[in-house]
């Protein structure tokens, strides 16, 4: 069986995250997509919110699992037994970002094998950041995330500025 694990922050999942993900179960026999419970920047979701939205979308995709990780992602594969990681690439700002990243994983981890898959041209521009920027300014964000994540977003957002 051919797992792989498909870490991110997902805070929240774009089109960009789901169209790797698809991507990946057609690559992989199982996909773990590992939510980032420890981040570097503040989130607006919690883990637990980012993981219900990925788990309500894959709902009928037996071959996929979400789940958590906290600390280090060789730690938590090394745990799992699954030695394959797939992340998405977009820009060239990405791809050093990712190297370094790689490397450092498999200085921890040798047998741990990072797998890119590059981004599809219509999702190059997307990421979270700039998501939650369209929303919190009223712009049209159909294209970019799944209606779900959309109208947790806008609930999120609004719930924020009048706090
Ligand atoms: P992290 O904080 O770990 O970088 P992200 O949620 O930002 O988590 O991204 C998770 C993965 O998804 C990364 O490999 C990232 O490059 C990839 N990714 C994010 N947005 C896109 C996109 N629009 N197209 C392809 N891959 C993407």
């Amino acid at each position: 069986m051919r797992a792989a694990i498909c870490p991110g922050s997902f805070d929240p999942p774009t089109n960009g995250h789901l169209n790797i993900i698809e991507r990946g179960i057609r690559i992989f026999d199982r996909l773990i997509v590992a939510v980032a419970v420890n981040m570097s920047k503040e989130p607006i979701f919690s883990a637990e919110e980012r993981a219900a939205m990925l788990r309500e979308i894959f709902a009928n995709h037996p071959k996929i699992e979400i789940d958590f990780f906290d600390g280090l992602l060789a730690e938590y594969a090394r745990k799992r037994k699954i030695h394959r990681i797939l992340r998405g690439i977009r820009t060239m700002s990405d791809y050093e970002y990712e190297f370094q990243m790689a490397l450092a994983n498999k200085t921890l981890y040798p047998e741990l094998e990072i797998i890119f898959l590059m981004t599809e041209g219509r999702y190059t521009h997307l990421s979270s950041s700039i998501i939650k920027d369209v929303v919190r300014h009223g712009g049209r964000a159909a294209e970019m995330i799944h209606p779900l994540v959309e109208q947790q977003l806008r609930a999120k957002l609004c719930r924020k500025e009048w706090a």
